[in-house]
């Protein structure tokens, strides 16, 4: 019986060995959590190669480690034009037109005010009003110069923070490579920046679960059933402290200094482009429910994209585009109704 299961056994590892198969893989890159399962296509080499490039943008990308573009970028604030890759100036000017477009709620910039509130690092605090206003005389995303291969920010102590946008880059990056393997199938989770990649095997649609914001380790609220796509959210939920009872969270707004209180709580953005779900997810959150349909509607007629949101408000309703109507769903059976807007 011993030599059965041992034989069963030697025989489950050699052919796990020549189909090359290996589990999906976790790690921490960008200050985040990040899974990809790329199913049976799932080998070490494609997971080495999905995770060195995860490290390689963040090393570039990175606000806070000192020797990456960014930070290069933001030493010489007032001081002259810096030199820089392809990627950074690609992503700079994808960051800028989305600030432009929606009247800087989305911002490059954001960088002083980032740092003034220290979110989630051991410096965290409400700053004073005069400390805030100093700030936003620096979120001026105007003042961010872009040229064939440099980037000068004209005040001094001006800062670049894409925190907003570069998981969305991330993940787009990552299906590059998943297309480039050939991988059939794949699910893409950075930080719940997700991507669902290629067609199930039953044919049917991928399942991705929007958060309760109330109470976002629990069950999610709504279900989504939807093809490949990337559906990313911004909560006021994930970063944050409070004090005398109040919430301050980690998505800016530039028109006052402070945590964005639009009555979204959560914005949940799905696009084939990740990095336009990443950007609108974070300007929508920002601006609000009537604000954001009308950035929507421009950023699809300029960028030809598809674009499709699910808005959970402050006190429980759900606003949702007509596209979503039979494909999105509150996860317990319950009372309340989404509303589709056309
Ligand atoms: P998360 O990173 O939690 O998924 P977001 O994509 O909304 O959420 O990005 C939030 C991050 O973006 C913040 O941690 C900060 O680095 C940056 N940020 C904050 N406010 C803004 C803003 N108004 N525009 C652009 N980036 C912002
Ligand atoms: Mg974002």
């Amino acid at each position: 019986m011993k030599f059965v299961s041992l034989l069963c056994l030697v025989f489950i590892f050699l052919f796990a060995s020549c189909s090359g198969k290996i589990e999906p893989r976790t790690q921490t890159a960008m200050d985040t959590l990040c899974t990809v399962n790329a199913f049976e296509d799932g080998t070490k080499k494609l997971y080495d190669e999905i995770f060195e490039r995860l490290a390689q943008i963040e090393k570039e990308f990175s606000a806070t480690l000192p020797d990456s573009e960014i930070s290069r970028i933001n030493s010489m604030a007032g001081i002259s034009a810096v030199k820089t890759n392809e990627e950074v100036l690609n992503v700079l000017d994808f960051a800028l037109k989305t600030a432009w477009i929606s009247d800087g709620a989305f911002t490059p910039a954001a960088g002083p005010l980032v740092d003034l509130w220290g979110i989630n690092t051991d410096h965290q605090k409400i700053p004073s009003q005069a400390q805030i206003n100093n700030a936003l005389e620096l979120v001026d995303f105007g003042c961010v110069g872009l040229s064939r291969d440099s980037v000068f920010l004209r005040k001094a102590g001006m800062k670049i923070n894409l925190g907003g946008i570069v998981k969305g880059f991330a993940a787009d990056e990552v299906c590059k490579i998943l297309k480039m393997h050939g991988v059939k199938k794949a699910v893409v989770d950075l930080g719940g920046n997700i991507y669902v990649y290629g067609k199930k095997s039953d044919g049917s649609k991928w399942t991705v679960g929007i958060k309760n914001p109330e109470s976002p380790s629990s069950a999610p609220l709504l279900r989504l059933c939807i093809n490949e796509n990337s559906v990313v959210t911004s909560g006021s939920y994930e970063r944050y402290f409070e004090s005398n009872g109040k919430r301050y969270h980690h998505i800016f707004d530039p028109a006052t200094g402070f945590p964005a209180d639009s009555g979204i709580v959560s914005a949940t953005v799905i696009s084939p482009s990740s990095i336009a779900a990443d950007a609108l997810s974070t300007a929508t959150f920002v601006l609000g429910v009537e604000k954001s349909f009308k950035l929507l509607d421009k950023f699809k007629k300029e960028f030809g994209s598809d674009i499709s949101f699910v808005f959970v408000c402050k006190y429980g309703s759900v606003f949702a585009s007509a596209d979503l109507k039979g494909s999105l769903e509150f996860v317990q059976d319950d009372s309340r109704k989404i509303v589709f807007v056309p």
